[in-house]
């Protein structure tokens, strides 16, 4: 299976962007993960997935966002992508600019800095990935608006609730508000709390194990 098979699969074709990317990446094949994600995402399915590190969860996410996205500036945040500790954030950014090359596509890991700037709501973002504690803080004073969001990704679901986020989650997971949004759970493992959290905000998801 190629990446060229997900398009017969999926009936998508894959951006010209994106594929020199993926080729310039040196990615040959899809791995596991990806071949049952991406078309699943794409589909606008959602899912509960499975995965561990070094399997290749996180292109599994980054292509069908990517793919699904239009580039109009003016329509906001489309997709956020949630991360348990800041540097998975930065890593999983830069995995996305990656992929992002040659587009107009704006991808953002939530910093500081950024938090700080008044202007933030007015900042260029397509694509925002960050810790829930930083964008639940955005969200509390009305300083940023998820309602345009399409895709809502939980990367290391495990790890969000071993370290107490769930408060965090509910809020960013009301705040991305619009009817066509995608919830996705990406996780080691699956324990109670993660199974929970997918009846919770899920109908019906697409079960995904590697
Ligand atoms: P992850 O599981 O997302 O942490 O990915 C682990 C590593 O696999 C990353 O460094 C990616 O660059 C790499 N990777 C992702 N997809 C592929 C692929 N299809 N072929 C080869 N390497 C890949």
């Amino acid at each position: 299976t190629s990446f060229e098979d997900l398009k017969s699969q999926t009936g998508y074709r894959c951006k010209k962007y994106i594929r020199n990317n993926i080729t310039s990446s040196g990615y040959t094949e899809p791995t596991p993960i990806q071949r049952q994600a991406v078309p699943t995402l794409l589909a606008r399915r959602e899912c509960l997935a499975c995965a561990q590190t070094g399997s290749g969860k996180t292109l599994s996410f980054i292509l069908p966002i990517l793919m699904n996205l239009k580039k109009h500036s003016e329509d906001g945040i489309r997709a956020v992508v949630l991360c348990p500790i800041r540097e998975l954030a930065t890593q999983t950014a830069r995995e996305f600019r990656k992929m992002t090359k040659g587009s107009k596509i704006r991808v953002r890991a939530l910093t500081r800095s950024m938090c700080l700037d008044p202007n933030i709501k007015d900042l260029p973002i397509d694509v925002l990935v960050s810790t829930p504690l930083r964008l639940e803080k955005l969200l509390k004073h009305k300083k940023l608006s998820l309602d345009k969001v399409e895709y809502l990704v939980m990367d290391e679901s495990d790890k969000l609730f071993e370290m107490g986020f769930v408060k965090q989650i509910d809020t960013i997971v009301e705040a991305c508000s619009s009817p066509r949004v995608v919830r996705a759970l990406f996780s080691a493992t699956l324990p109670d709390s993660v199974e929970e959290l997918a009846r919770t905000i899920m109908v019906d998801p697409v079960r995904i194990t590697v």
